[in-house]
């Protein structure tokens, strides 16, 4: 009886050390200890929230139309779609007495999973836009680290504060008419509040922008799968799949002033429940959960 207890002991031991350490150890300590691109040919691989990004592209510090902000996260890495999209949009708000853009968070050099904040961002095909109309683009490190982005919703949920001027929609509709845009998040009132303001024939755009919380400082930009990105997937349903003339205005009003801010009143269930299990989140992802190109992306040098 001992032998055969020995014999599984130093089975379930040996069978245990078998399995590489690399593979316990979560993605988000890989990928976070990365402080430089693969140089690999760009792709992005896998989704929004469990994917990585060959190639990564930095966004220069500064541009003429644009600065990248809290530099020492080091997230300005992108697929090189996003980098060009960014610039041309930082450009393009020019037309509207914009001189830029502050530009927060797109990916780690070599995307995946982080070790805090976003969910997504993990193929450097989203990025945070500040919705602060920037005052200087020659600011320094130092001050990039310690000015904030303007809060554009009120205290009341339920409206744009005071910090909202109509030049901050235009911004959003600027990048929503670029088709390269998948989906854009902001605050539900910024939402609401391009929807009261649209014109009442051109609206389609207004699809595009989905409400989310959190999203009161920045918008967020996701876009949609770079042509010949075959192990990039689209998020479903696009917003292609959505947009037949719909602006999802209506659905949004519904689902945050009557939904979320003022919940119907439900009868208590009869059994107390039980707690939901966690949900596993980005943070618990190891290797195996992400699309198996990425463990090159990770050791490539
Ligand atoms: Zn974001």
């Amino acid at each position: 009886m001992g032998a055969i207890r020995t014999f599984f002991t130093t089975f379930a031991l040996t069978f245990a050390l078998a399995i590489p350490a690399a593979a316990q150890t979560k993605a988000n300590q890989l990928f976070g200890a990365k402080g430089s691109p693969s140089r690999q040919a760009p792709a992005a691989y896998g989704e929004y929230s469990k994917g990585c990004l060959a190639g990564g592209v930095q966004m220069p510090e500064t541009g003429r139309t644009w600065q990248a902000m809290r530099l020492s996260r080091n997230r300005n890495w992108g697929h090189p779609e996003m980098i060009d999209f960014l610039g041309d949009l930082s450009h393009r708000v020019q037309r509207i007495g914009w001189p830029g853009l502050y530009i927060g968070d797109i990916s780690q050099a070599r995307g995946g999973p982080m070790l805090s904040g976003h969910a997504s961002h993990q193929m450097g095909l989203d990025a945070d836009v500040w919705m602060r109309k920037p005052q200087s683009l020659t600011l320094s490190r130092a001050e990039r680290e310690r000015i904030g982005s303007t809060n554009m919703r009120s205290a009341n949920q339920r409206t744009v504060s005071a910090n909202y001027s109509p030049d901050v929609g235009q911004v959003i509709q600027i990048a929503a008419l670029d088709p390269r845009v998948d989906r854009i998040f902001v605050t539900p009132p910024v939402k609401i509040e391009l929807c009261k303001r649209a014109n009442r024939k051109d609206r389609k755009w207004l699809q595009k922008v989905r409400p989310l919380s959190g999203h009161n400082t920045h918008f967020h930009v996701r876009l949609k799968c770079p042509r010949g990105d075959r192990a990039c997937e689209t998020q479903r349903p696009t917003v292609d799949d959505l947009s037949n003339g719909g602006s999802g205005c209506d659905e949004t009003l519904m689902w945050w002033v009557t939904d979320y801010l003022d919940p119907p009143k439900r009868t208590a269930p009869a059994k107390p429940s039980k707690p939901a299990p966690r949900k596993r989140g980005a943070r618990d992802y190891t290797m195996a959960d992400l699309p198996r190109q990425c463990a090159q992306v990770l050791s490539a040098p």
